[in-house]
């Protein structure tokens, strides 16, 4: 007789787990090889806790959304009070609940000029679907209903529904279904340091805008609706732009009238030191999709701020617009979102990221840069990527049989950090909550996990 593991143990819910769960993103093989999942009970602050006792320094997170840290009561205060007042009701006939708006207001102060219009989903993904919906649509009633192509970069993360993996430029995450869809354009991103060969970053920066401009006159500016951005790139490796970047595309956008998106999932509610990546590169928007920092990932919600003049044609033109989902303007979410800003704000977070915690983490980071392994420091305030090269002169990687980003992760993991391998890079994305006493434990953790990973190797 087989005995069967106690329920709710280590065993119990790896078993169940493997058996029943199918998890996102995941080589159900490779988890079997790694023993299963590790399951995550609880965390505070910036600390979490699995099932077997471990405490780990989470310097992702979640995936870049805890943004107040871990165990505030009062976010769950807020849910609690507003399932009891009212758990639910939609917006869609003629009815509204006080959270979506109270939050509209809040969301239309915070984010730059002109951006005064929300509309909710519950993902990054939806928000990015609302988003090629919404551009259509409004040049349509525009009378330029040709004007439907939108252009991305590659290796640009923008969700996972069939509109927001073809906006996002993972190669992967096309190869699965046959996307990019029609209509969906990508040209190179502003990966300075792995595809600047010897161009300066200024001038590499450039390159990188006007291919943008080069696809657009390929394409007919006639049929070009949008461009989207990431202010910096999250998911595909942390990838700040040359500063000559963001300027240019917005010269671009503008003289031949294509919109510009950026996307704040990652970049939103303080990452940066700003409230929004927008405001820390200068840019300037004619919509934005914010989700994860929203509600420190408390629960699910996303939002697309609207420029004036496209809230207005969208919603001047006597006719429906015919998209939106059962949980647009949750109110729960919504109550959370509100709670979440409050403490941000009664903390003073975006400012103490700014002026304390970023830098800080951004020098010790950099301090890392004489690593035998470490080719490129990159970030800015609390976002960063630690690239790992084999040859720092010439830039160029490890084959990729060597794993030196897995192994690094995997030595993270063993050292009690959590920080993500994107390729050859090393990101980081911790709670902004995160003292300077946490930040030096974190940089001395993953310091030791390079280390580790460069004795394993021979580089060390
Ligand atoms: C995570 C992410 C998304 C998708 O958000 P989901 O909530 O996972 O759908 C979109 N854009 C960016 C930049 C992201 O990082």
């Amino acid at each position: 007789m087989t005995s069967q593991p106690a329920r709710n143990t280590t065993t119990w819910w790896r078993e169940a787990d493997r058996r029943h769960h199918l998890h996102p993103f995941t080589d159900a093989k490779e988890l079997a090889e790694a023993g299963g999942s590790r399951i995550i009970t609880k965390a505070e602050g910036v600390w979490l806790e699995d099932s077997e006792g471990n405490r780990m320094l989470d310097g992702m997170a979640g995936l870049w959304c805890v943004n107040v840290g871990y165990g505030h009561k009062e976010l769950a205060e807020a849910a609690y009070n507003q399932m009891l007042e009212l758990p639910y009701y939609n917006t869609f006939f003629k009815t509204s609940t006080p959270p979506p708006i109270e939050l509209a207001e809040k969301l239309a102060e915070l984010t730059p000029e002109g951006l005064n219009h929300a509309f909710y989903a519950t993902s990054g993904s939806e928000a990015n679907d609302t988003i090629a919906r919404l551009v259509r649509r409004y040049w349509a009633i525009k009378g330029q209903p040709e004007k439907r192509c939108f252009i991305s970069r590659d290796n640009a993360y923008h969700g996972s529904t069939m509109a927001a993996a073809s906006l996002g430029g993972m190669k992967a995450m096309h190869e699965l279904d046959g996307l990019p869809l029609p209509g969906f354009e990508h040209v190179m991103q502003p990966y300075w340091y792995k595809e600047g060969g010897d161009l300066s970053p200024e001038d590499f920066g450039l390159k990188a805008a006007r291919a943008v401009e080069e696809k657009i006159l390929e394409l007919g500016a006639d049929t070009v609706a949008a461009f989207i951005g990431e202010p910096i790139q999250g998911a595909g490796g942390v990838i700040v732009p040359p500063a000559s970047y963001w300027p240019e595309i917005q010269r671009i956008c503008g003289k031949y009238d294509v919109l510009l998106v950026a996307d704040e999932v990652i970049c939103g509610f303080g990452r940066t030191g700003h409230w929004f990546g927008s405001q820390c590169l200068d840019i300037k928007p004619d919509l934005m999709p914010m989700a994860k920092g929203i509600t420190s990932g408390y629960l699910p919600l996303s939002a697309v701020m609207v420029g004036d003049e496209i809230a207005d044609t969208l919603y001047g033109a006597g006719a429906e617009f015919s998209h939106g989902f059962t949980y647009s303007g949750h109110p729960v979410s919504c109550a959370v979102a509100l709670a979440n800003i409050a403490l941000m704000e009664r903390e003073g977070l975006v400012e103490k990221v700014h002026e304390e915690t970023g830098p800080y983490l951004q020098a010790r980071l950099r301090e890392l840069a004489s690593h035998p392994l470490v080719g490129e420091v990159r970030g800015v305030g609390l976002i960063a990527g630690i690239e790992l090269v084999e040859d720092k002169s010439t830039r160029r990687s490890y084959a990729a049989e060597t794993a030196v980003g897995v192994r690094c992760r995997e030595n993270c993991v063993r050292n009690l950090v959590i920080s993500r391998a994107v390729g050859d890079s090393m990101v980081l994305s911790p709670p902004l909550i995160i003292s300077k006493a946490e930040i030096d434990e974190l940089v001395s953790r993953l310091q030791k996990s390079l280390d580790d990973t460069a004795r394993e190797i021979g580089a060390l």
